[in-house]
């Protein structure tokens, strides 16, 4: 039987990226190097679907939101922060943090953010020149309609900040045509790559924003580390076998093509989704709003206990690990990360496996035919994902 990490991120990395990174260690202010970063860049311009700069970090997804943060605030200054989850309640943190005065527009953890309650905090609060949104929210597998909303902002004149760190690369996320002006991601979600790295797009106007922001920063400051990379360095030394192994990475991304990986991600998903309904379980996401990297599922009969040994009995004896719910979510919920390096039959390990260990902690009395259901979802056309 073979291991399926299957939480939201690290996710597994494909043998090709493996090799791409097991080579003698390069000096990163070398030719060889500087290649590699200007390819990955260049890489990473087209699966951000953007003709923005693209800045790396070395660091994890929360160290990328926290370079937003800190280019982009002056202290006492307003911003708003939509949270739909943990993540987007963390992004806010961070504001305050730095001493923004935080503009919190909150939904019940489960629902999507609305292009009106945007618009109203956007008015009723003027001075708020930046706004601060979750793309996709792992802590509940909600993937706002970012589309709407960033139409919201736009004709409002403000800057809009996306974490899309579980989302970019995965679900479509055209980041030119919506606007956007700086996005987030990190390389243990989609990207079939180890932690440690984030890379951001960021916008003329927010690098011109950067300078006159009066936050203190030192490590994420965006002009000088974009000075570096033009250059085909780094301000710091980088994570070099990361960036060597998101080279390969990208050129996978690329064979298969950026609408093919998005359609993957929704087939999978909807496979996952019906087939979980199927075994009798509830999802815990708006309908409307479902996330094709990550599905968030009720406790078995609301019961964190049955929760826990269902996550455990996959783990130990069926290989697949799954994570359990973040925060207030916690043994209410279990996530199935289906995002980076996951194919139909991978989907469909997880659902068979699903069925079974849920039959052995005696949740249901036999196989429902799970399996089935996830085949003719994939037989159908992919459920359409969110716009943005
Ligand atoms: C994982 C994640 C983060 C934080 O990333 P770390 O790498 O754990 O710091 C932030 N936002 C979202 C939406 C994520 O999924």
């Amino acid at each position: 039987m073979s291991f399926q990490l299957r939480i939201p991120g690290p996710t597994p990395v494909p043998k090709r990226v493996q090799e791409a990174m097991s080579v003698p260690m390069i000096n990163h202010r070398g030719p060889t190097f500087a290649r590699a970063i200007t390819e990955c860049r260049e890489g990473l311009k087209w699966a951000f679907q953007t003709s923005n700069e693209i800045i790396m970090f070395p660091c994890s997804g929360t160290g990328g939101l926290e370079a937003a943060v800190v280019n982009l605030t002056s202290p006492g200054e307003k911003a708003v922060f939509v949270s739909i989850g943990s993540f987007g309640d963390r992004f806010a943190k961070i504001g305050t943090a730095y001493g923004a005065e935080v503009v919190k527009v909150d939904y019940d953890w489960g629902k999507g953010a609305q292009p009106d309650d945007v618009a109203r905090a956007l008015d009723e609060n003027p001075e708020a020149r930046v706004l601060y949104i979750t793309h996709n929210e792992t802590s509940t597998g909600v993937c706002n309609d970012l589309a709407p909303i960033a139409a919201v902002a736009k004709e409002r004149g403000r800057i809009i900040v996306v974490d899309g760190v579980s989302s970019v690369g995965s679900i479509n996320l055209p980041v030119d045509e919506l606007g956007l002006d700086v996005v987030i991601s990190g390389s243990q979600k989609g990207w079939m790559l180890p932690p440690g790295l984030a890379f951001l797009s960021v916008s003329a106007a927010a690098l011109e924003f950067a300078r006159a922001a009066r936050c203190p920063r030192f490590y994420f400051d965006f002009n000088r580390e974009l000075e570096f990379e033009l250059k085909g360095q780094t301000f710091t030394t980088p994570p070099v076998s990361i960036v060597l192994g998101l080279r390969e990475a990208l050129q996978m991304l690329r064979e298969e093509g950026l609408p093919e990986v998005f359609a993957r991600h929704a087939r999978v998903a909807d496979g996952v989704r019906r087939s979980v309904q199927a075994l009798e379980l509830d999802l815990f996401a708006d309908p409307r709003y479902f996330s094709n990297t990550v599905t968030a599922v009720r406790a078995p009969r609301g019961d964190g206990g049955l929760n826990q040994e269902l996550v455990n009995t996959l783990r130990d004896k069926y290989q697949v690990e799954l994570a359990g719910g973040q925060g207030k979510l916690s043994g209410q919920i279990f996530r199935i990360g289906h995002l980076g390096d996951i194919s139909a039959d991978d989907g469909r390990q997880i659902i068979s496996r699903l069925e079974l260990a849920l039959v052995e902690i005696g949740y249901i009395d036999a196989p429902v035919g799970a399996v089935d259901v996830y085949e003719a979802a994939l037989g159908q056309p992919a459920a359409v994902a969110p716009s943005g």
